[in-house]
């Protein structure tokens, strides 16, 4: 049970077939595998032994399929991490992940420079050349770090073809994801090598990706959701994956009139730009067979009208870092239904439970649990939250659902942005779903705020296509709609909401804003 070798049993079965697309540029898999194979052989020669931790701060493109599945050869531990965070953000991973190895492009010599003495541990520097850090023409010879960089392409021409690695036990971690988590610092999800290629092997069936696939790769690698949906489940399925580094909705229908995929993934936002895109001939995404929603949640409005303009289904999935990350999806074979989140996926099993654990009835909300061959070994280097996360083999996603007659279920809201407005329970997806509904609204999120009275209040932030909206019509539509207390006290209208790389809304940022001002 790993990637990167059934990665190698696939070259040797389909050597010919394009394993991506980047660029324009086909690589098939033998080429891809050999590039793999020689990347691992190249790290042992530079010191990399088995077990050791190699960061990869990366963006989509073959370096970080190569680099990761050679590290994973080697029997390395992977982190990957988002390139743009902060120099804090990345230390703190570094440093907690214990990282020897750092991979990244070219563009990161300078501020890997300034923080080298912070970073004594690190033994190698591997630098991905890009044509902009060509231009950002960093005479590197010049840098202390200099006799720790060692070129990409250099380490894979170094390699030997004939490599094969050592043994892989299952139960070794095999990448650490550094999740931003509820508090405090992020933690490291340690996902094992069984753990990836279960949840990449389930979905990949589940979905029924196989070899005439092709699927368009834009949510970033370093997030769980393409690592597993539109990265290794492919592969794992010999299907074709379209690398696209940045997510932009003339790339995407660009994508799709040359090469006709099949799959397309993406977060609800991305669906969103896409539906708005003035210029998007629907004609131009009628390869599509499938695409696939998960991240966050998928307003019903939205999933409705992008079906029925693009003549597409979207199945909704749910996962997180901690189940590697898929735990359930709408399927294939029997009715999707919208606002759902699916029944449990292959292998997996999700319950709602209350307060002490105890299963609640169909249609009440809890707290969702999880268990599966996916579910996380626990936390790096942190036992504490590891046994509070993970309880009698069950781990605790801290999100809250309910599930219907059919065992599908649904996803209430996260436990952490429930808004308690005078006692009462107010979950923010309620009134979003319902502002969704409106004509003018492009995009929307709901927060708690501090309220003098009722301890908490609600707010919505509005995108709206409409100048002429005001907060009084938009609080008169919530009141035809929703209970009185649910219902926004203040409305603000923005240019964009605040996103994370992935393209996930991000409330907190919102609630900051809020306690700030
Ligand atoms: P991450 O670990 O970054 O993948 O984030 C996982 C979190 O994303 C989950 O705990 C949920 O709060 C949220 N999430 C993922 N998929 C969905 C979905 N389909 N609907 C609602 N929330 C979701």
């Amino acid at each position: 049970m790993n990637l990167s070798s059934q990665l190698h049993e696939t070259a040797k079965r389909i050597p010919e077939k394009p394993a991506y697309y980047f660029m324009d540029q086909a690589s098939s898999y033998a080429e891809l595998d050999g590039a793999i194979t020689k990347f691992a052989s190249g790290l042992e020669k530079l010191g990399v032994k088995k077990g050791d931790h190699v960061a990869m701060l990366l963006g989509n493109s073959p370096f970080f399929v190569i680099g990761m599945y050679g590290a994973l050869r080697l029997g390395a531990t992977v982190i990957p991490i988002n390139p743009i965070y902060t120099p804090d953000e990345i230390g703190y991973i570094l440093h907690n992940g214990d990282v020897k190895t750092i991979i990244s492009l070219d563009l990161l010599v300078p501020l890997a420079e300034k923080m080298q003495h912070a970073l004594p541990m690190v033994e190698n520097y591997i630098i991905c050349e890009t044509p902009q850090g060509k231009e950002a023409n960093v005479d590197v010879s010049q840098l202390s770090i200099y006799p720790k960089l060692k070129s990409f392409t250099d380490v894979v021409a170094s390699g030997d073809i004939s490599f094969a690695g050592p043994e892989l036990d299952e139960e070794d971690v095999a990448i650490i994801l550094y999740t931003s988590g509820t508090t405090g610092k992020p933690k490291g999800a340690m996902l094992t090598h069984k753990n990836l290629y279960s949840n990449a092997r389930d979905v990949g069936t589940y979905l029924r990706m196989n070899e005439d696939d092709r699927v368009i790769t834009t949510l970033p690698m370093f997030h769980v959701f393409c690592l597993t949906v539109s990265l290794n489940a492919p592969l794992l399925k010999g299907a074709t994956i379209l690398i696209d580094p940045k997510f932009s909705p003339k790339e995407i229908f660009r994508l799709a009139k040359k090469y006709q995929p099949t799959i397309f993934a993406g977060v609800p936002t991305m669906y969103n730009f896409l539906y708005q895109y003035p210029d998007g001939d629907p004609q131009d995404l009628k390869s599509l067979r499938l695409c696939i929603s998960g991240g966050a949640a998928m307003p019903v409005a939205l999933l409705k009208s992008f079906e029925e303009k693009f003549n597409v289904m979207i199945s909704e999935g749910y996962g997180l870092s901690e189940a590697s990350p898929v735990t359930c999806f709408n399927p294939l074979d029997r009715p999707r239904k919208p606002g759902s989140i699916g029944p449990s996926i292959i292998h997996v099993e999700n319950k709602v439970v209350n307060e002490l654990g105890e299963e609640v009835p169909v249609g009440e909300s809890g707290e969702l649990i999880v268990r599966g061959p996916n579910v996380m070994k626990g936390y790096y280097k942190m036992p504490e939250e590891t046994a509070a996360t993970i309880r009698d083999g069950w781990l605790y996603t801290g999100d809250m659902a309910k599930m219907d007659e059919d065992g599908y279920f649904y996803i209430v809201d996260r436990k952490k942005d429930l808004v308690i407005v005078g006692g009462y329970n107010v979950y923010p997806r309620e009134v979003e779903e319902v502002l969704y509904n409106h004509p003018d609204v492009v995009e929307v999120a709901v927060v708690g705020v501090p309220d003098p009275n009722q301890g908490e209040a609600v707010r919505a932030y509005i995108v709206s296509k409409n100048p002429s909206l005001t907060e009084e019509a938009v609080i008169a539509y919530c009141r035809e709609h929703l209970a009185k207390y649910k219902v926004p006290c203040s409305v603000e209208f923005l240019e964009e909401l605040p996103k994370n790389t992935t393209g996930k809304i991000l409330r907190r940022a919102l609630k900051e804003q809020v306690v700030k001002n």
